[in-house]
C-alpha cells in the first residue's frame, strides 16, 4: 500500500502526525510519502494543489489529509485559495462518495449539547454526493443585468448515473448495518431532487432487504436534532449533505471526533477529519487528533480492506477515552486533560 500524506494547514500537521504515529504502530506493509496542499501548497509552489502533490495522490492507494485553509489566504484570487486545492483533488480523483459517520462514544454523552438520552447510542452514517450539485453546476457566476444590477447564479444539477452510483454506495453500506436508508431531498420544489427521489426508488428494487424512506431536507434538519437515533444511513446531495453532516457532527459533542472518507468507484479514497484547519488553535498542541486517527480506521476498512485493524484502531480510541483522556474540546470536569500529542500517545499505548 502507498499512502500520500498531505498535512495541509493550521492544525493539519499536528493531527496528521498523530494519525501517522498510529499507522506506524500497526506495523503494516505501508509506505507513506508527504506532500503539501492548500496554503502549504501555495507557499511551496504558488498552487494550492501542486502538480507533484496531485501526481503523488494519483499514484497512491489512499490519501491521508489533515485540513486546509487559513484566514491569511482570504485575499488571494479565488483559484489560489487553499479550499480550491481541496475541491480540485476531490474532483481529480473522482471521489464522489463522502462517508461521514456520526457516532457517539458513551464516554462523551455529556459533551453533546443535547440531552444524553437523545444522543446516547447514536450511530448514523451520512453518505454525501461530493462531485456534483450546485457546487459544480454550470452556469455559475456573478454578472450584470441590463438594468445595471448584479446577479449571482449557481445551478443545481444531477444526472441519473450520478444519483445511481451514490445511491448504490448508501444501499451497500446499509446492508452491512441496520438496513435502513433515508434519502434526503427537496423533491417538492426542486426538479433536480425530484429526479433524485425517482432514481433512489428505482434502485431500491435491487435491495429488497433495505428499507428506503424519503425526507425533505428541512424536516431532516429538524429530525436530526429532535430524534437522531431514528436514522441509520442517510444519503443526500452535495449541498444538503454539507450542511446536515456538520449538524450531525454536533450531536456527538465535538467536530474533533468525526472522521470522513471520500471514495471513488474502486474504493480508492481520501481520508480526513470532518473539521477544518482551526487556525485559532493551530500550533498550540491542543487540537483533538481523534477524528484524524478514526479516519485512519476508515482507510483500513474501505481501502485496505482490513476490518480487523480498523476495529483495533477504533477500540484503541474507545480505550483512551475510557481511561479518561480528553483534549480541551471534549474535556469535562473530572477527566484528564491532555494535548494533541499526548492523546496520540494514549491511543498508541491502547493499541
Ligand atoms: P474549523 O472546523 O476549522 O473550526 C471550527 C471550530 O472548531 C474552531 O473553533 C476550531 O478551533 C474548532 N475545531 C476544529 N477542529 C478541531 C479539533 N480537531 N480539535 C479541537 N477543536 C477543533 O472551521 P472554520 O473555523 O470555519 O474554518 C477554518 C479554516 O478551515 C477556513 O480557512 C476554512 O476554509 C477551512 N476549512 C477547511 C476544511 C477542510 O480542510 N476540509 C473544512 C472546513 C473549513
Amino acid at each position: 500500500m502507498k499512502i500520500a500524506v498531505l498535512p495541509g494547514d493550521g492544525i493539519g500537521p499536528e493531527i496528521v502526525a498523530q494519525a501517522v504515529k498510529v499507522l506506524n504502530a500497526l506495523n503494516l506493509d505501508i509506505s507513506m510519502t508527504e506532500a503539501p496542499i492548500g496554503g502549504a501548497g501555495y507557499e511551496a509552489s504558488g498552487d494550492p494543489l501542486p502538480d507533484a502533490t496531485l501526481k503523488l495522490a494519483k499514484e497512491s492507494d489512499a490519501v491521508l489529509l489533515g485540513a486546509v485553509g487559513d484566514w491569511k489566504y482570504d485575499k488571494l484570487e479565488r483559484h489560489l485559495r487553499p479550499e480550491r486545492g481541496l475541491l480540485r483533488i476531490r474532483k481529480e480523483l473522482n471521489l464522489f462518495a463522502n462517508l461521514r459517520p456520526a457516532l457517539l462514544y458513551p464516554e462523551l454523552a455529556s459533551a453533546s449539547t443535547l440531552k444524553p438520552e437523545v444522543v446516547s447510542g447514536l450511530d448514523i452514517m451520512i453518505v454525501r454526493e461530493l462531485t456534483g450539485d450546485i457546487y459544480f453546476g454550470q452556469p455559475r457566476g456573478i454578472s450584470k443585468l441590463e438594468n445595471g444590477e448584479r446577479e449571482g447564479v449557481n445551478t443545481m444539477r444531477y444526472n441519473e448515473s450520478e444519483i445511481r452510483r451514490i445511491g448504490r454506495v448508501a444501499f451497500d453500506i446499509a446492508m452491512k448495518r441496520n438496513k435502513k436508508v433515508c434519502s434526503v431531498d427537496k423533491a417538492n420544489v426542486l426538479e433536480a431532487t425530484e429526479l433524485w427521489r425517482q432514481v433512489m426508488i428505482e434502485l431500491s428494487a435491487e435491495y429488497p432487504d433495505v428499507e428506503l424512506s424519503h425526507m425533505y431536507v428541512d424536516n431532516a434538519a429538524m429530525q436530526l436534532i429532535r430524534a437522531p437515533k431514528q436514522f441509520d444511513v442517510m444519503v443526500t446531495g452535495n449541498i444538503f449533505g454539507d450542511i446536515l453532516s456538520d449538524e450531525a457532527s454536533m450531536l456527538t459533542g465535538s467536530i474533533g471526533m468525526l472522521p470522513s472518507a471520500s471514495l471513488d468507484e474502486n474504493n480508492k479514497g481520501m481520508y480526513e477529519p470532518s473539521h477544518g484547519s482551526a487556525p485559532d488553535i493551530a500550533g498550540k498542541d491542543i487540537a483533538n487528533p481523534l477524528a484524524t486517527i478514526l479516519s485512519v480506521a476508515m482507510m483500513l476498512r474501505y481501502t485496505v480492506n482490513d476490518e480487523a485493524n480498523a476495529q483495533r484502531v477504533e477500540n484503541a480510541v474507545k480505550n483512551a477515552l475510557a481511561q479518561g483522556y480528553r483534549t480541551a474540546d471534549i474535556w469535562t470536569e473530572g477527566s484528564n486533560k491532555v494535548g494533541c500529542n499526548a492523546m496520540g500517545d494514549a491511543v498508541v499505548a491502547a493499541l
